[in-house]
């Protein structure tokens, strides 16, 4: 099957010589069609340039950008099969919505009474049918969200850019859209190419996830693979909380020169075949778990353990013995030849 998106070896340079900014630099990826594939990174990582080389709206220093297989990279935006969805949603406030959902049918010059149709159909696809005579300051913010995404479907793109279209929402919302859009991705089989530097959000909606450091991926891979097997310690510090061990304290622990250990996979029991015995420096209620950070032998750990109603935790102070399972130990100190 053609891929939806390939980059061949992309790299992006701002700047000149001296004052260079590597934003993306000789990124290898492919997307396959229908794919719900994010970008994770933090702010400044080269997560947005990626998607507007693709989007065509800036040009790649080196390299080869493939749609649907076909080289694009000296493409205008508009004769690329594939639109955007931004954060700050770029509606037009003077018009209708409907006429903002139509508005790339009304510049094709599409009939009036076809646009209306097909923009009545987009809004009801994204659950906003009987808003179209409303504007866009009379919607409420995840409304606005929605019409963008309808306006942005319009055109059927084969591929569809999102750069962080939920940032803006307060966090119920997001979570809300965050199911609908996961749902809408699934309905109509359209890839979707999508931003956040939100690990919680990435790891729920993606099919794969491209984590992204310094212009660099430092891995491709299912959620799964991405939280369990991080491929580098950025990885694993970045995406979910991480115990990452390093020289002696990782040796005495795990047996490996550098590792990492979820701090929900650590348990609390008797000294007998106890993995480690440290003392308790801190102790965190957050509802659904308690996080303790422990002392063990200047080597501090931090355990997440699940809430259970009568359960005394331990005081600050107090000695404590962890127990994980073997499987629960991954080794980082092999690091991928880049
Ligand atoms: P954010 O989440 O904050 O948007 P990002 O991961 O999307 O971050 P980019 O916006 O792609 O990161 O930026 C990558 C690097 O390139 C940053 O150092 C940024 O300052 C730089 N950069 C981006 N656009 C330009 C530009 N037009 N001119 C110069 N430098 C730029």
């Amino acid at each position: 099957m053609t891929a939806a998106v390939t980059l061949d070896r992309v790299s992006c340079i701002f700047g000149s010589a001296g004052h260079e900014v590597r934003a993306v630099d000789g990124v290898d990826l492919t997307i396959e069609a229908g794919e719900f594939f994010t970008l994770l990174g933090p702010s400044g990582s080269g997560k947005t340039t990626c998607l507007r080389m693709i989007g065509g709206f800036t040009l790649p220093t080196a390299g080869r950008v493939l749609i649907g297989g076909q080289d694009v990279t000296m493409q205008p935006p508009y004769a690329r099969p594939v639109n955007t969805v931004f954060q700050d949603y770029a509606l037009f406030p003077h018009m209708s919505i409907r006429d903002n959902v139509a508005y790339a049918l009304m510049v094709r010059k599409v009939d009036k009474a076809e646009r209306a149709r097909r923009a009545d159909e987009l809004l009801a696809l994204v659950e906003l049918a009987g808003v179209g005579d409303r504007r866009p300051a009379q919607l409420s913010g995840g409304q606005r969200q929605r019409v963008a995404l309808a306006r942005a479907l319009i055109s059927q793109p084969q591929v569809l850019l999102l750069d962080e279209p939920l940032g803006a929402l307060d966090l119920k919302l997001r979570e809300q859209m965050q199911s609908e859009l996961k749902a809408l991705q699934r309905r109509l089989g359209i890839t979707f190419l999508f931003i956040t530097h939100d690990q919680h959000e990435a790891l729920s909606m993606s099919d794969r996830i491209g984590v992204f450091n310094k212009g660099r991926l430092e891995q491709v891979g299912t959620p799964q693979q991405v939280y369990n097997a991080p491929a580098t310690r950025f990885v694993a510090n970045f995406v979910g909380a991480a115990n990452v061990l390093d020289g002696d304290a990782a040796m005495r622990l795990t047996g490996r020169s550098s590792a990492m250990l979820r701090p929900e996979r650590i348990r609390l029991g008797a000294a007998d075949g106890a993995r480690a015995i440290g003392a308790v420096r801190e102790v965190q209620y957050f509802g659904a778990f308690t996080r303790l950070k422990v002392d063990v032998a200047g080597a501090l750990l931090q355990a997440d353990l699940p809430e259970a109603p009568d359960t005394r935790w331990p005081a600050p102070g107090e000695a404590v013995q962890l127990h994980w399972d073997a499987g629960a130990v991954h080794a980082l100190d092999v690091e991928p030849v880049a």
